[in-house]
């Protein structure tokens, strides 16, 4: 079959082959076909990396902030010039609807690089005076070579809200995104050059986690490390680091809960919940996969919410009309059959979707396809309530009162995000407060303001990113004393 451009890695400002000159197919999740190879890189090439990167970093830690920034608003100008080739290429690699790619992933792409460029510019230093003794100041200096490791679910999204403060600050990067979707990586590599980035200060080396991952985490040169991805991956990473000292940022799985009390506004409860359920086919890390709500409003929920949720068309992700594309791979498929099979085990009843259904057309018919899949009747405390499928499947749950749906909230090993539906003000400050996720939302789902801190409790990670947060990790704040 005819094959996309074929990727290579992208080292002190050049495209250059993999060491090895070895390749991985990269497949199209739509057809299940091989449509582009991604180089299967290792260790020597994470060296070239590092040692572009270390080159670069003295003269880029030392350029102006305002030269920085106009760099970065320049690759973020790119990226909007080149929206609809991006929108189609993230579309492709992943599976997910183009709408979505167009108005989601690739704008978002473009937001983190202008927010972190103009954020540089309006940073504070902070001042302590101790009296009758010494002024203190303190300094945010670049931290160095950091390394940045993506997942596959919004490729260019996370990738860039993890680049653009790193870069931004002046640390230069080695990255990593994932090997099942490495295409926009690929094209930002171009942009950032045509946007005048100096060499080595972005290098993005492709493969995959053991033998191009783990190799950045391990590297004595790189000192921080920032990381999104799953739960387990997240421990092999904390670990390698742990006696290194580095600094790192985890951002880990997720099994979100959906809060619905009967004094809702149901119409925006059920469309928020099924946005919140099934958007990029429940490949959102913050997706609310438990959905509970107030047994008085249990049985119409549950009627209208199946009957929204059924309008959703699955189909080709790059047809207009499609709302659910396919699962990334082979292997994420088999997972989510998986855990609907132990639902059923569980005691859970299919009330819609549940298995594999036709194929949207002719060149999809090998595609890894899944419709929105909605188990009643599990039990609170069951595995599929429990671990995180990352898939089109959520169970629904009726409770009785308001300790009660906190404690279920809060029965589970994460703790990214939960959406919370009620009228009542004062419940929803009370609930917020006391359940154990980083983000709550109320009466919303998915509203990010750059700004804030994002990230999770428990076993959905460690450190914060957005705003200050993404800044602070990113620099090491020295305090300088000077006597009086
Ligand atoms: P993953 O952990 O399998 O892979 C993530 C990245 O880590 C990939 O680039 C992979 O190649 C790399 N990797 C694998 N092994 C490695 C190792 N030993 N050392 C270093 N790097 C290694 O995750 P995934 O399947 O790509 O993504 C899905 C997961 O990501 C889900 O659990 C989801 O909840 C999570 N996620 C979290 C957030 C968040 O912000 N908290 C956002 C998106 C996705």
């Amino acid at each position: 079959m005819e094959r996309a451009e074929g990727i290579r890695n992208f080292v002190d400002g050049a495209f250059v082959e993999p060491t090895g000159g070895q390749y991985l197919d990269n497949i199209e999740p739509a057809t299940g076909k091989p449509y582009s190879e991604v180089p299967d890189s290792d260790g020597r090439d994470v060296e070239l990396a590092v040692t572009a990167a270390e080159k670069a970093f003295p003269e880029w830690s030392r350029t102006p902030a305002a030269d920085r920034s106009r760099i970065l608003l320049r690759i973020a100008d790119l990226i909007e010039r080149d929206l609809e080739k991006l929108a189609r290429a993230e579309s492709i690699d992943t599976g997910k609807p183009l709408s979505l790619a167009r108005n989601l992933d690739i704008p978002r792409a473009a937001s983190n690089f202008r927010f972190f460029a103009t954020a540089i510019l309006h940073t504070e230093n902070e001042a302590h005076v101790t009296e009758g003794v010494a002024f203190n100041y303190t300094l945010r200096q670049p931290r160095g070579l950091v390394g940045l490791i993506s997942p596959w679910n919004l490729p260019l999204y996370l990738l860039s809200w993890k680049i653009a403060p790193a870069i931004a600050c002046g640390n230069t990067a080695i990255a990593k995104p994932s090997e099942l979707t490495p295409m926009t990586a690929y094209l930002l590599c171009a942009i950032s050059r045509e946007a005048g980035l100096p060499d080595g200060v972005l290098n993005i080396v492709h493969g995959t986690g053991p033998k191009v991952g783990q190799p950045i985490t391990a590297h004595l040169k790189v000192n921080t490390i920032s990381f999104t991805g799953g739960t387990v991956t997240g421990k092999k990473v904390a670990e390698t680091c742990a006696p290194m000292f580095k600094k790192v940022s985890l951002e880990l799985g997720g099994k979100n809960p959906n809060i619905v009390f009967a004094d809702a506004d149901l119409d925006a409860a059920i469309t928020g919940s099924v946005r919140s359920s099934f958007a990029n086919q429940g490949q959102v890390c913050l997706c609310g996969s438990r959905v509970f709500v107030e047994r008085s409003a249990y049985e119409s929920f549950v009627d209208r919410f199946l009957e929204k949720t059924s309008q959703l068309k699955v189909g080709d992700p790059l047809e207009a009309t499609t709302d659910q594309g396919a699962i990334v791979s082979k292997t994420q498929l088999e997972k989510v059959k998986f855990y609907v099979g132990l639902a059923q085990q569980e005691g859970g009843k299919i009330a819609l979707g549940g298995s594999v259904p036709p194929a949207p057309n002719e060149r999809c018919k090998e595609g890894y396809f899944f419709p929105p899949t909605v188990i009643k009747d599990l039990p609170v405390s069951c595995r599929v309530n429990r671990e995180e499928i990352f898939g089109p499947v959520v169970s629904i749950t009726p409770f009785d009162s308001e300790e009660e749906v906190i404690g279920y909230a809060n029965d589970c090993d994460y703790g990214l995000a939960s959406s919370v539906w009620t009228q009542n003000l004062n419940r929803a400050h009370r609930v917020a407060e006391q359940i154990h996720t980083g983000t709550v939302w109320v009466n919303c789902w998915l509203v990010r303001d750059l700004r804030v801190p994002f990230g999770g409790m428990k076993q959905s990670g460690v450190g914060r990113e957005g705003g200050n947060e993404a800044l602070h990790f990113f620099t090491e704040p020295k305090n300088i004393c000077i006597a009086k």
